[in-house]
């Protein structure tokens, strides 16, 4: 548990804080002591902790609700192009924090618990993290939402026990519930085309406010719950058919109950398509409804012109996992708002715009033709003639080249018929862009830069005076600590901020995983989905090769370090699930080895989130970013890491690239081989044992793995994981190795010079203007949805009473 703070250790928040928002206190003790009483039916004999946060989160709730109304009166007046960002995950993390930061309430709120008696950030802790994600992609949408938002995003919602005792920051919207069809078959009439006989599932929203920063503008995040209409399956039933009919509606509301936990694997289930049809079609109903009732769109009396759509509407699909918007629109224009079809074609395409997130053939998503056959017949038939129209088109423009129309082509062929969705995307969009320069590159589209959140990791290191506040607003601020680089008081600054940062989550790991670490030790740290690509098992051999290092000359002067390597597995992904068991069983060794003593410790942290990471980036001192060239799309953790005064060790892979250019690559340590090399290594064939024949340290830990140095009660554990790195590994450790260890060297040489580490640190810092989400937002309102990004604010309302 924190320990309450001293008067001292407040009045130094205050004054890091500032004093802004100071007098609301009394309202807020009023309004918190009135929630306690009226909307937890307490007093404070009886209340718990977790009441304590209710009230709180209540009372801080009540001052977005007047900006959140009064921000959906300005769209409805001034009719601005709204964007949508469509997404099956979005990985939020707490709101608590966030809001009162935006809302400028942090300090009075503070101050308020503290009169009450209570510890603020105790109370923080209580809040779930929002986990609507798995890693890096469902992050960004959270994170761009956070930024700067413009409007309604949509997305399939909740499962977890986060929602066990309720969630105070959304509200159900009953009144737009709308009706999802499914299976059913295509009916050609004199009218059009019908589809008909479709079980339908009502898609009822959930609102949750989405707050801007200090402008006072509160934006929507909607997302959407399966509820099974009340007569489901209820007229057919006779005496037996009643109870079944009752548990089926269950199965309908299993839609929205579990996201899917793989992060760049497709797993082709046909609940994974019903979700996303779900989300899919419940948006662009409440879209086309929103935009027929708009002020200046149609009324009952003026016929309604599709064809403005697009310049009203923009939809950003994030991956291909909404890819369905596109038939969808088509049926809805076509089908329904009887639109010829080459209007409704060009009308989506100006409305639709994609962002790939991957190369990675596994995690491609390719649907058998079979599955929409039956779920979704309609849309079969659309994506049929968009692509006979496609194709139809290419073999005009290239006469004769089968290769090139069977490339192309939305429909794979082979024994199971597919429907290439990224094919889907680019016909149908009308933009496409990757999330780093290097992947851009890779998919041959236009670059747009990558995206970090300034607000939500940055609390802890820059209040420093030096830039004044501007940098939470434009990061490219932050190039004026150029000027202080060589300032003896600032370079303390900085490295006494880092190592309060690192004694603070010393603490943390103590109370919560019983772990006492080294503070003064390099924090080394990779957290991040457990994938292959990542190669957690890279710097598994870096530990397993520092370990045998320093038991060889246990005399020497070995820079310490505390090797911290976190992240989630997918459950079915059994070669992560083996790379944890590896990464623990090394730490079981290490730690105990009385020759090692403090100066190597490896720790694996669980349940890597949101939460979780917003402690420990800021204390890290080395970013892991060693993914090999050409596999990591972009990476967000790479760019949080440095805005929070890491320095990375990685390689020319995804957002690294931009992030060398920006600091100047002399302060990242950047290792191994680039895009080119790895196409070469495949040409000539990549041979892993040659490495683990020619480079001994290699081989030693390679034979310590596989012969149960790390797991003597289970010798033959990592069989499996050592088979694959020296017979199939399709990521190339072993090419990496020579290069990664050396690279490490120079870091643990550079560790012992704290000064210019520091220094180092800071020209990082100075670099991060380009990956503020604010400047990915305001690019992608430019280049992709033609409109100009606004810095507006709104009046404020009144405060609640
Ligand atoms: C930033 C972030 C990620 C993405 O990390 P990468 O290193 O880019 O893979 C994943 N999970 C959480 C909780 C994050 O905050």
């Amino acid at each position: 548990m924190a320990k309450p703070l001293t008067d001292q250790d407040r009045r130094k928040q205050i004054s890091v804080r500032g004093l802004a928002g100071v007098e609301n206190v009394a309202d807020l003790k009023t309004n918190f002591n009135r929630h306690l009483h009226f909307t937890l039916v307490k007093d404070r004999n009886v209340a718990t902790k977790r009441d304590y946060y209710f009230a709180l989160a209540n009372t801080v709730r009540d001052h977005l609700v007047g900006r959140w109304i009064r921000t959906q009166q300005h769209y409805y007046e001034k009719d601005p192009k709204r964007v949508y960002y469509l997404s099956l995950e979005f990985y939020m993390g707490r709101t608590l924090q966030n809001t009162m930061v935006n809302l400028a309430l942090e300090n009075a709120c503070d101050e308020a618990t503290y009169q009450l008696g209570l510890d603020m950030e105790e109370l923080q802790d209580i809040e779930e993290d929002a986990g609507l994600g798995n890693g890096g992609l469902g992050r960004l949408a959270g994170e761009l939402l956070i930024g700067r938002c413009h409007l309604v995003f949509p997305q399939v919602e909740e499962a977890d026990d986060w929602l066990r005792y309720g969630n105070p920051w959304e509200k159900a919207r009953p009144e737009y519930m709308r009706p999802v069809h499914f299976y059913g078959r295509v009916e050609h009439t004199a009218d059009g085309v019908k589809w008909v006989d479709t079980q339908v599932v009502l898609a009822l929203p959930y609102d949750t406010p989405v707050p801007g920063y200090r402008n006072n503008i509160v934006n929507t995040m909607r997302l959407w719950s399966a509820k099974a209409p009340c007569d489901f399956n209820l007229k057919d039933f006779n005496v037996g058919g009643y109870i079944q009919a009752v548990l089926d509606r269950n199965l309908a509301e299993n839609i929205s109950r579990v996201l899917y936990p793989n992060d760049n694997f497709f797993e082709g289930k046909e609940l994974r398509l019903k979700q996303e049809y779900f989300v899919v079609a419940a948006t662009l109903q409440d879209i086309i409804r929103r935009f027929k009732a708009s002020k200046f769109g149609s009324t009952e009396f003026v016929r309604l012109d599709l064809s403005t759509l697009p310049d009203k509407v923009a939809i950003q699909l994030n991956d291909t996992h909404p890819a369905l918007a596109i038939p969808e629109l088509m049926r809805l224009l076509v089908d329904i708002e009887k639109v010829p079809w080459e209007k409704a074609w060009d009308i989506v395409i100006r409305t639709c715009a994609y962002t790939n997130h991957t190369v990675l053939p596994e995690a491609l998503e390719r649907w058998p033709v079979d599955l929409f056959q039956n779920l979704l017949p309609r849309h079969l038939d659309i994506i049929y003639e968009i692509n006979r129209r496609h194709l139809e088109r290419i073999s005009k423009l290239y006469p004769g080249d089968t290769d090139r129309i069977c490339r192309m082509s939305l429909i794979e062929e082979g024994d199971v018929k597919k429907i290439n969705m990224a094919h889907l995307c680019i016909v149908g969009s009308h933009a496409v862009n990757g999330v780093a320069r290097i992947h851009s590159d890779i998919i041959k589209n236009t670059a747009l830069a990558g995206h970090v959140q300034p607000r939500s990791c940055l609390t802890h290191l820059l209040n420093l005076q030096k830039i004044g506040e501007d940098y939470i607003r434009d990061l490219d601020q932050l190039k004026k600590l150029l000027d202080f680089v060589n300032d003896d008081a600032f370079i303390r600054d900085v490295a006494k901020i880092k190592q309060e940062n690192k004694m603070k989550f010393a603490a943390h790991l103590e109370a919560h995983y019983k772990v006492k670490i080294n503070p003064s030790s390099m924090f080394d740290v990779q957290v991040k989905r457990i994938h292959e690509y990542k190669r957690q098992l890279l710097n598994c051999l870096h530990i397993i090769t520092l370990y045998n290092r320093i038991k060889n000359e246990p005399n020497k002067q070995w820079t310490p370090r505390t090797i911290m390597i976190g992240g989630k597995a997918a459950p079915g992904y059994h070669t992560a699930k083996m790379i944890i068991k590896l990464i623990t069983s090394i730490g079981d060794i290490v730690n105990n080895d009385p020759v090692v003593g403090d100066r190597l410790k490896v720790i694996f942290l669980e349940n890597y989130r949101v939460t979780l990471a917003e402690k420990i980036i800021p204390a890290a001192d080395l970013s892991e970013q060693i993914s090999t060239a050409g596999t990591e799309a972009s990476g967000t953790g790479n760019m949080k890491f440095m805005l929070n005064g890491a320095l990375t060790i990685g390689t020319m892979d995804g957002a690294n690239v931009e992030m060398a250019e920006e600091a100047g690559e002399e302060n990242l340590f950047i290792f191994g081989m680039r895009v080119h090399d790895v196409e070469a290594l495949d040409k000539k064939g990549y041979d892993a044992v040659s490495y683990y024949n020619r480079v001994p340290e290699l081989k030693q830990a390679v034979d310590q793995i596989a012969g149960g140095f790390f797991s003597p009660s289970q010798p033959g554990l990592f069989k499996d994981l050592v088979n694959m790195l020296m017979h199939h590994d399709r990521f190339k450790v072993f090419a990496d190795y020579e290069d990664y260890i050396r690279c490490q060297e120079r870091v643990s040489a550079l560790y012992k010079n704290p000064k210019e580490w520091t220094k180092m640190v800071i020209h990082n810092i100075a670099g991060c203007g380009k990956f503020s989400s604010d400047r990915t937002i305001s690019e992608y309102a430019r280049e992709i949805w033609g409109m100009e990004p606004s810095l507006e604010k709104i009046a404020a309302p009144d405060a609640p009473r």
